[in-house]
């Protein structure tokens, strides 16, 4: 999982240097989603020989400092950012079309449990515009987990009722944010998964309502990355495995590395 922060081919032949040939590929609240910029990427990656299996977007203005952070400024929830955000999104389906990429991929946000509460009444609708979009674009629109159980999404896309609305499942995600076990998740919303994210974290520490959970390197944290994995063969799950690992520099580089093995080693 990397971002679009530098020109592509250079970004590519970074990441093509860490032992892998398919990721997914962020966009920032502040990329530039012209045509242009979309020939750039679809044209390196055909030159790297490269596959991008999704786009995800992010907005400008979200936090991911602590819980209430989150629920304040992440994805679609925020009335305030909401309609721009949409229209941003749009122009991300369009973009991704372009770079000839079939799966859209982001955070909406934290979903309330409550089915009648007027955001999460918002936030369906937002998703079926954005369904829609992204249908007519020949892509799936994924929601990437943790910020609700996994019944919450279900009910979610059973509510959104659209064929191609699926899941970015990050179980370390899960862990972060105390939503619930990985793998148990994994079970009930299996039939929706279209990515993955490979990525490992522990628990909110005890008595400190609002706090995330620590991001780990891969193996090293609470998910149980053999039984990921296990549990992926199981479901018949075929598609790519993306490493994310959400440090910089030096550290991510050595982390992503022994992922990499420690992939190789298990699949
Ligand atoms: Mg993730």
């Amino acid at each position: 999982m990397f971002w679009a922060d530098a020109p592509p081919g250079e970004k590519i032949r970074a990441i093509k240097a860490l032992g892998v040939n398919c990721g997914q590929l962020g966009l920032l609240g502040d990329t530039d989603l012209s045509q242009s910029h979309a020939q750039a990427w679809r044209q390196a990656l055909a030159e790297e020989n490269f596959t991008l299996v999704t786009v995800f977007t992010a907005y400008t203005g979200e936090s991911y400092a602590d819980i209430p952070t989150v629920q304040g400024t992440v994805g679609f929830i925020p009335a305030a950012t909401r309609q721009e955000r949409l229209a941003r999104t749009l122009e991300a389906s369009d973009f991704t079309a372009t770079v000839g990429v079939p799966s859209l991929a982001c955070h909406i946000g934290f979903v309330p449990h409550d089915r009648n509460h007027p955001d999460y009444v918002a936030v369906r609708d937002v998703v079926r515009v954005i369904c829609d979009r992204c249908a007519s674009n020949g892509q799936t629109f994924a929601l990437e987990t943790g910020q609700e159980p996994a019944v919450t999404l279900k009910q979610f896309l059973e509510d959104v009722g659209r064929a191609n609305l699926k899941i970015n499942f990050d179980p370390a995600n899960m862990i972060l944010y105390g939503t619930g076990d990985p793998i148990e998740a994994l079970e009930v919303v299996r039939d929706s998964v279209v990515s993955v994210h490979c990525k490992d974290g522990d628990w909110p520490p005890p008595g400190q309502p609002g706090a995330l959970g620590t991001e780990r390197p891969l193996g090293k944290g609470s998910v149980g990355i053999p039984r990921f994995i296990a549990k992926l063969k199981q479901i018949g799950y075929t598609n790519a495995l993306t490493i994310e690992r959400e440090v910089h520099g030096d550290e991510q580089r050595r982390d992503i590395l022994a992922a990499v093995e420690r992939l190789r080693i298990l699949t």
